[in-house]
């Protein structure tokens, strides 16, 4: 390792690759580079820093494929890749970082970790990602048989899907429905999987000084959806072989977005999340006695709100981030095209949303409609409709 000075070096237009986004180039420039990645701009910074920097998921990718180090660093203030990556707001340049085994508490030299210096920034999804980050071994030795054991906790391709489960920073029910939907392999394990989740949470609670509340909540969380998700597809898999009622991310979905009295507030979700909270087996925990003070006041907030803060600390100044109106991912790509005042993921969150929104969004266009003429049931043709109408927000 060494400091290059010389403009045309190689690894001079590795730096100025990155510094231009142009990921062709620095391709072509990495291929030539036959040797160690690990080198040094003038500031101490290596190329895997400058593309966490930038925010290049791709380039950082190829360097750490290259095997660039993901500690390495001379950085006068001490700043690490994952710092850098934390600043640049990009999540999954974080993931990749965190994959490799960029150390989350290492500080820079005003003793800052990234996941601080992600919030001074506003990075806030970036934040999450990084306090919510747990490595792939928490899960892979559960697919071990350990000592007197013959069968595994876990059977070893549950392995990969329940990382990215676990790592999602979405915790919405309805978002993590879909996820589970996407990897059937998680609920057709659905027992051994929710198992292991609470194994997971006892274990955060007992590692004496290092003990994560927060994580253990989470793991409590996980489980407690997957086992009601669980329920709610074996009910329907028994009782009617033919229907599509095999979906059950919208019979989910209907029991959770369904309007209270007051015609917005998800009275449903409420009880069935403040459930979630009670069944916490850890009752004297600072975290459990935040979250019941904050859902016992007068006039207290969605648990969803509460428990994503106890999850995911508290957002700052960015509550005008648009989200999805079914599962709050944020920044959604479509918007109803109707009314344009809603907006989804995609397809499928508006068409898990449409007997909530279907009202409001006539009521927009046209004089209101008396309830008792509203069918509760979702009118197929309609619907098809107005997803061909779904357009890009
Ligand atoms: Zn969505
Ligand atoms: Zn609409």
């Amino acid at each position: 390792m060494e400091n290059n000075t010389d403009e045309s070096s190689p690894e001079n237009n590795i730096f100025t690759t990155i510094a231009q986004g142009d990921l062709t180039e620095f391709k072509s420039i990495l291929a030539q580079h036959k040797g160690n990645v690990n080198f040094f701009d003038e500031n101490g910074m290596t190329a895997l820093q400058h593309a966490a920097y930038k925010g290049c998921k791709d380039m950082v990718q190829l360097l750490l494929d290259r095997g660039a180090d993901v500690n390495c660093g001379n950085h006068e203030y001490n700043y690490t890749a994952l710092h850098f990556g934390a600043l640049s707001g990009n999540s999954e340049v974080c993931k990749l970082l965190l994959d490799a085994g960029a150390k989350p508490q290492a500080t820079n030299s005003v003793g800052r970790t990234a996941a601080q210096m992600a919030a001074f920034v506003g990075n806030h999804h970036t934040v999450a990602t990084i306090n919510n980050y747990i490595p792939r071994s928490e899960l892979s030795y559960y697919a071990v048989s350990q000592g007197q054991q013959t069968v595994a906790h876990l059977p070893a391709q549950v392995v990969e899907p329940l990382h990215k489960f676990v790592l999602g920073v979405n915790i919405h029910p309805v978002r993590l429905a879909l996820n589970l939907q996407h990897a059937p392999v998680l609920l057709d394990n659905a027992e051994k999987v929710t198992k292991v989740l609470e194994m997971l949470c006892k274990k955060e609670m007992t590692r004496g000084s290092e003990t994560n509340e927060v994580m253990a909540f989470k793991y409590h969380y996980l489980a407690f959806i997957v086992s009601e998700i669980h329920k709610i597809r074996d009910v329907h898999k028994s009782s009617d072989q033919t229907e599509k009622n095999h979906d059950f991310v919208m019979i989910f979905s209907r029991k959770l977005l369904k309007p209270g009295k007051d015609g917005y507030s998800l009275d449903l979700m409420d009880v069935f999340l403040k459930d979630c909270v009670r069944e916490f087996p850890y009752r004297e925990c600072t975290i459990m006695h935040q979250m019941v003070k904050a859902l016992t006041e007068k006039e207290p907030p969605p648990a969803l709100s509460v428990i994503d803060c106890t999850i995911n600390g508290q957002r700052g100044f960015v509550d005008s981030i648009p989200c999805c109106s079914t599962c709050a991912e944020e920044k959604p790509a479509k918007k109803c095209s109707k009314c344009k005042l809603v907006q989804y993921c995609d397809r499928e969150c508006q068409r898990l949303h449409w007997f909530v929104h279907k009202k409001a969004c006539n009521r927009e266009l046209s004089a209101p409609v008396p309830a008792s003429n509203v069918k509760p049931s979702i009118d197929a043709a309609e619907l098809t409709a107005e997803l061909q109408n779904l357009v890009a927000g």
